[in-house]
């Protein structure tokens, strides 16, 4: 628990909540760019190349391989902070969750508008006929012929619905974004860099008055902040007693 963020949150009625991979290693889900010495024992291309849309077109195969080893977890939980942003929204003070996580966990814990900008790994559909799967569909595929997921209908590859690299985001999920930030007067951006555009690129519709920055790094944002928070997230967020760590400024 932060005190100063505790006033902060009382303060305002109109709050947006904005996350990154930090939100979600708190519930053990690493973030795929992290590259370990295992990672160049098993496989041969950068994750960059490895989940965009050419390596998707051009190496099916590999692509799945390598998508369901990094991107899809096992029974990985909302955590504190998840919980508290999904009780804040039921108490009517905060209004939207933009997330750059493709888990699903903030709708797990509760949270009903949340904007997920890179999609999620939870909803998967055939690019020719458009027909849904789920996330098992894409695992159990691993274990079958060249681990293609294809549409039990029609044949068409099922395609998860993430944003590669080299492919737009969804502009309608952009434009709830976006209006969201431009309504709030209170910003929390928490457990990102903000090094992954377009989508750090939107903190800069903020037009309220109290900018709160939640991360164990430096950000880009840190010198708009009225507070800055140097603690792991759900430590932060949670209402519960715990040690200091903000910088009022
Ligand atoms: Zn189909």
């Amino acid at each position: 628990m932060v005190p100063e963020l505790e006033r902060l949150i009382q303060a305002h009625q109109n709050i947006v909540f904005f996350g990154g991979a930090g939100v979600s290693t708190e519930s053990g889900i690493p973030d795929f760019r992290s590259v370990d010495g295992l990672y160049h024992q098993k496989f041969k291309y950068p994750p960059e190349t490895m989940l965009s849309h050419t390596f998707y077109e051009q190496h099916t195969a590999e692509f799945f391989d390598f998508y369901r080893q990094k991107l899809i977890v096992h029974g990985a939980k909302p955590n504190a902070a998840h919980l508290r942003l999904a009780k804040l929204e039921r108490e009517g003070k905060l209004k939207a969750v933009v997330t750059q996580n493709i888990d699903g966990l903030h709708q797990a814990a509760g949270s009903k508008t949340v904007y997920e900008l890179h999609g999620s790994t939870l909803r998967n559909y055939c690019t020719r006929c458009g027909k849904f799967y789920p996330v098992s569909f894409i695992e159990e595929a691993g274990g079958k012929g060249d681990g293609v997921p294809r549409c039990t209908d029609c044949g068409g590859i099922v395609k998860p619905d993430v944003v590669l690299y080299e492919e737009g985001l969804d502009e309608a999920t952009i434009e709830g974004a976006v209006s969201a930030i431009r309504r709030a007067d209170m910003l929390i951006v928490g457990g990102t860099s903000l090094a992954v555009y377009p989508a750090a690129g939107l903190i800069r519709y903020f037009r309220g008055d109290d900018l709160v920055v939640i991360n164990k790094q430096h950000t880009p944002a840190d010198g708009m902040a009225t507070l800055l928070v140097n603690k792991p997230i759900g430590q932060a967020l949670s209402e519960t007693e715990g040690e200091g760590g903000a910088i009022c400024r």
